[in-house]
């Protein structure tokens, strides 16, 4: 934190892109403790005894949001370490999605969320079962806990949801099926316990479980919910030509919101250029880290940014997927999103790296231009080199030798 004599901190003479107030120039960036002090060009010239940090030929952006990862480690095995996917790869804020339900919700919070020794700030989609836990056997599924209807308590998991608003920002549903391949409980239970909350599904399948048919459980979100893996292969999105489904196009439309949710085999650049292309653009991008694919091919937030950049899509509007657009995904656009003066301080410094690079979606490999890669980010006021991005680089180099 900045100390008490000296709070107020300038990221000095950096290209700033803030989508949400169509902010794209060279300027500081000044913070004042937890907040957004001012932006603008030589902002920093009028707080001559701040500490500055040197930003020059950096790329600044409002903190960087990740909506689908997996971050509470101990509640079963597929979760990686919050900072790794957090602060440490220059992303501020995390949602988790779906690791925890509601019988376990509370070790969750105490454990990882309110923990003293997290420093990403992290928001929950939380399951609405009473148990599930997303770990590397798929057990919950495998037991059949998952599609079993006793596994669901309303009331139960209503109180659990009001106790903690500040942090449970929707559900995670797996949209199994019971007796009836028309409806999915969970999905049904999701909305009577909190109809204000988004729920975020999958497209694609569960090992052991059934799920809705993707026709039908479009046709059941509502506006604001999320569709992860959005371009993913084989995920119903696209019909046998590859052309968006009328059930697709209907729910992107009316406002159903998607998600790309990475993950090792969940997002394909040849899905994503054919959604691009006839129109549907992408609302948010996010990567499903978790032990499966940080090792390749997800990495990071910054790598999967690049692999949207490198098909074409702008970066003011990669940069909005991650900021803005995932703010307002979580309803949190009031406090997170923008660099507007009295917003939170969390903002992300990322390098724009000009020369040519190998990107893989786990299926196909592109070369692309250049790539993104986060030098670090401001959480609640606080600077944090971006390690984890960076020993990437380290890695790239020794390849390259
Ligand atoms: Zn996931």
């Amino acid at each position: 934190m900045p100390s008490d004599q000296d709070p107020i901190l300038v990221l000095k003479g950096g290209r700033v892109i803030d989508p949400a107030n169509g902010l794209d120039e060279v300027a500081d960036v000044v913070t004042c403790g937890a907040s957004i002090l001012e932006v603008g060009p030589d902002a920093g010239a009028l707080y001559p005894n701040a500490r500055v940090k040197n930003v020059a030929g950096k790329l600044v952006t409002p903190g960087l949001i990740d909506i689908h990862t997996h971050c509470f480690t101990g509640l079963g095995d597929f979760c990686l370490p919050t900072d790794l996917m957090g602060v440490d790869s220059g992303v501020p804020i995390i949602v988790d999605a779906g690791t925890t339900s509601t019988t376990i919700f509370g070790l969750a919070r105490k454990g990882i969320i309110d923990h003293p020794d997290t420093r990403t700030k992290i928001f929950a989609l939380m399951d609405p079962s009473q148990i599930y836990l997303a770990n590397k056997t798929f057990i919950c599924h495998y037991l059949r806990i998952a599609d079993d209807e006793r596994n669901i308590d309303i009331e139960a998991a209503k109180e659990v949801v009001d106790a903690n608003r500040d942090v449970i920002v929707g559900f995670k549903v797996r949209p199994t099926i019971t007796d009836d391949p028309d409806r999915s409980p969970f999905l049904e239970a999701a909305h009577q316990i909190a109809p204000d909350l988004p729920i975020m599904i999958h497209l694609g399948s569960f090992p052991h479980t059934p799920v809705l048919e993707t026709e039908k459980l479009l046709y059941q979100l509502r506006k604001g919910d999320i569709i992860t893996h959005a371009c993913r292969g084989g995920g119903g999105q696209l019909d046998a030509f590859g052309e968006p489904t009328r059930a697709f196009t209907d729910a992107y439309n009316r406002g159903v919101l998607m998600d790309i949710g990475h993950s090792a085999g969940d997002f394909h650049f040849r899905t994503a250029r054919r959604l691009i292309e006839r129109g549907y653009m992408p609302n948010t991008i996010s990567t499903d880290l978790n032990v499966f694919n940080v090792d390749g091919p997800v990495y990071s937030l910054s790598t999967t940014m690049s692999k949207l950049w490198a098909l074409d899509v702008p970066l003011h509007q990669v940069i909005a997927m991650n900021t803005i657009n995932a703010a307002k995904a979580i309803n949190r656009e009031d406090q997170y999103g923008t660099l507007t003066p009295g917003r939170a301080a969390e903002v992300s410094v990322l390098d724009i790296e000009e020369q040519p690079c190998v990107l893989s979606d786990g299926h196909e490999q592109i070369t692309a231009h250049r790539r993104l890669r986060a030098v670090g980010c401001l959480r609640n006021g606080q600077w944090y080199d971006a390690v984890h991005d960076q020993k990437s680089v380290q890695a790239d180099i020794r390849e390259a030798v």
